[in-house]
């Protein structure tokens, strides 16, 4: 009987397309990163691509993410460059009123894909393989079909997976929940279909903070939200980051502000106080003390700012002095 059933490696090789696909770039994901990437090679040279991604589509973890998503900057600042992602227009309701556009997420879906159908692959030169993982540095596979396929690259391989962005739907969390709680990610908050007491979102990045918003506007009021926040961020004001000619003074003089306050600054928390008070950094509660900076996280803490890009002693601008 065992002879008759093929070894595992058999199998595997059976698998394995003849021929290697060669091209000049294997691109690693097609998230935001590989498709911005791929867009200028194309635009830039005569170079053929490959990306291979595991998602189903382009757009890399838009694709996992909760359905009230939205970018938090306008669209403008997105995307690639042979694109427009922006309509070029104002918000004229909600929370966002006056401001530049906000992509949603299937919006930024949409875009990545029509990126793909209408320019990539109409080129001849980009060859993409969606549903399929990278094992190897000349090798992928296919998780639907085990298909193994082999690459041969002239010039760089392209790894656009670093930022390794993870969102809730995606993994367990990483804390233990009460039995008999009723814990979802926040992709199933619009799939509730009866009232409930409370709702407690936790964790304070911009997933966060999104969950808080949706609920609140969806008329939950907030004595009934509890948010559980490791730390504190300091976030950006959207209204002094826009395009457009007529916030051409809040936006650069917000930016002339920070470095005027770098140059002035003491100390790091002179400068934080520095920024705040001229209205460039922001706090949900000003009684509490941040412990990250502009929504990036500091992953160090506060205790150890030596790494973090925002605090490093290593960038003479933002020494003590
Ligand atoms: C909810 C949310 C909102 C955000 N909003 C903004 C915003 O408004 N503005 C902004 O600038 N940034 C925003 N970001 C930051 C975001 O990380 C970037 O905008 C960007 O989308 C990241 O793209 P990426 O290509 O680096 O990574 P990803 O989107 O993670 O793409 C990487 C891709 O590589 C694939 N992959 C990984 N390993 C392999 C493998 N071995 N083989 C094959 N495929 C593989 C993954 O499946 C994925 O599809 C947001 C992030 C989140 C989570």
């Amino acid at each position: 009987m065992g002879k008759l059933l093929p070894s595992i490696r058999q199998i595997k090789d059976h698998r394995m397309t003849p021929d290697a696909i060669d091209a000049d770039y294997l691109i690693v994901g097609a998230g935001a990163a590989g498709m911005a990437f791929a867009d200028t090679i194309l635009t830039d040279t005569d170079a053929r691509i490959l990306m291979v991604d595991r998602h189903h589509r382009p757009g890399g973890h838009w694709n996992d993410a909760y359905p009230f998503v939205r970018l938090h900057q306008p669209s403008a600042f997105y995307g690639a460059n042979s694109r427009e992602l922006s309509h070029g227009t104002k918000d004229a309701v909600g929370w966002n009123k006056g401001l530049y556009d906000l992509a949603g997420g299937a919006e930024v879906l949409g875009y990545f894909d029509q990126l793909m159908q209408q320019r990539f692959l109409p080129s001849g030169r980009v060859q993409y393989f969606p549903m399929c993982n990278v094992t190897s540095d000349d090798e992928f596979e296919s998780v639907l079909t085990g298909q193994r396929h082999r690459v041969k690259v002239k010039k760089k391989i392209v790894d656009a997976t670093y930022a390794a962005t993870a969102v809730p739907s995606t993994h367990p969390p990483k804390y233990s929940v009460a039995p008999g709680a009723r814990f979802v990610p926040l992709n199933d908050l619009p799939k509730v279909a009866q009232p409930q007491a409370d709702y407690v979102v936790v964790g304070s990045g911009k997933t966060g903070i999104d969950a808080c918003l949706w609920l609140l506007e969806q008329g939950v009021g907030p004595e009934r939200i509890r948010w559980i926040m490791p730390r504190d961020a300091w976030l950006l004001d959207r209204a002094k980051i826009q395009p457009g000619d007529e916030f051409f003074f809040d936006t650069i003089g917000s930016f002339a502000r920070q470095f005027e306050a770098v140059v002035a600054a003491r100390s790091l928390t002179d400068l934080f106080d520095r920024l705040e008070a001229g209205g460039e950094l922001l706090r949900i509660d000003s009684s509490v003390p941040a412990q990250s900076h502009s929504g990036l996280w500091c992953p160090y803490g506060p205790a150890s700012t030596s790494h973090c890009r925002w605090c490093a002693p290593a960038n003479p601008l933002l020494a003590p002095l």
